[in-house]
């Protein structure tokens, strides 16, 4: 018994290899080597000079992105290629349900993202996006597949594109010193769409990033971690007011963060929110202290003022 099995063994071998059995079985496990470098993601350490382009494939994606349970028809509704907010005089209603069908995005840049300002009050104004460091001619991709909604200067953004999504959000790439891609154009995961550099109202070289939802800008962090990772923070999303109004943050901190992944969380959050009050003429510290039935010293430090600052019409307090 023990003999036939030990026939039958090497019958198999010699009939299998002819003695090449070693030969074989080395280059199997190479190939199984390679083939597992080349479904490794692409790195982005290379730098990417002018004229390069790059597609960076995840095998994944355009099959998840159509896994949405209702992915819009991107051009049926407010498709306008010149200009920047195609969705003027739409109000969404609150709090926005955003969907993802997949983990990560496709980083916006080939190198660590540096944020170099935040979403958030910034001299006096709103800064609608995130500013990321990067040097001028770093190739630029896009976050998700899409189709391009806007390639062409805009007053203070300077050459910018925006990219609309299946999911119905918009990423914006703004102070670009190059276009890759045209409206109308169709782009996948990843794709390559242009040049950074400092067009418009830019201090050096910089990609402003913004996320937008039925023109609405939103807080880029609320939803995306800017980190190696490029991790979208969940499938799915719910987006309050808060996160859409830069008075409310602080463009050189990281605000606290309190992801809302069901519309209940979302809601319950409205109960115990802070109330805005906006500053109108006549107004002083101690009116509006009676008026809302708080303390001024509460007023001055929810709002980081000092009781002897000056109000503007129109300034926005937190009242707590
Ligand atoms: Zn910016």
């Amino acid at each position: 018994m023990k003999l036939l099995f030990y026939l039958t063994i090497s019958i198999g071998i010699s009939l299998n290899g002819h003695g090449q059995n070693l030969t074989i079985k080395g280059k199997a496990k190479d190939q199984s080597k390679k083939n597992s470098e080349q479904s490794k993601p692409i790195k982005h350490t290379a730098l990417l000079k002018v004229g390069d382009s790059l597609i960076l494939k995840k095998n994944t994606t355009e099959a998840n992105e159509m896994k949405l349970v209702n992915p819009i028809d991107i051009k049926a509704n407010h498709w306008n290629t010149t200009t920047f907010n195609a969705y003027k005089n739409t109000k969404p209603k609150f709090p926005i349900k955003l969907e993802f069908s997949d983990s990560s995005y496709s980083s916006p840049i080939a190198r660590n993202k540096v944020i170099t300002s935040r979403f958030g009050w910034r001299n006096g104004r709103g800064h609608n996006g995130i500013d990321i460091d990067l040097i001028t001619g770093d190739s630029i991709f896009s976050m998700f597949s899409g189709v391009v909604r806007f390639a062409r200067y805009s007053t203070g953004y300077g050459k910018t594109i925006v990219i609309r999504h299946y999911n119905g959000l918009e990423t914006v790439y703004a102070h670009l010193s190059k276009y890759t891609v045209k409206p109308n154009d169709t782009v996948k995961y990843g794709q390559h769409i242009g040049y950074g550099g400092m067009s418009g109202n830019a201090r050096g070289s910089h990609l402003h990033l913004g996320i937008y939802y039925n023109g609405i800008a939103i807080h880029p962090e609320y939803l995306f971690e800017f980190s190696k990772t490029n991790k979208i923070r969940a499938q799915e999303i719910w987006v309050t007011d808060k996160w859409t109004h830069s008075y409310l943050h602080n463009h050189k901190k990281q605000s606290t963060l309190n992801l809302f992944t069901t519309k209940e969380e979302a809601l319950k959050s409205y109960k115990n929110r802070k109330k805005t009050y906006i500053v109108k003429r006549g107004d002083t510290l101690s009116k509006i202290a009676l008026k809302n039935n708080i303390p001024i010293t509460t007023i001055c430090k929810t709002n980081y003022i000092k009781s002897s600052s000056i109000l503007k019409i129109g300034q926005k307090l937190i009242i707590e």
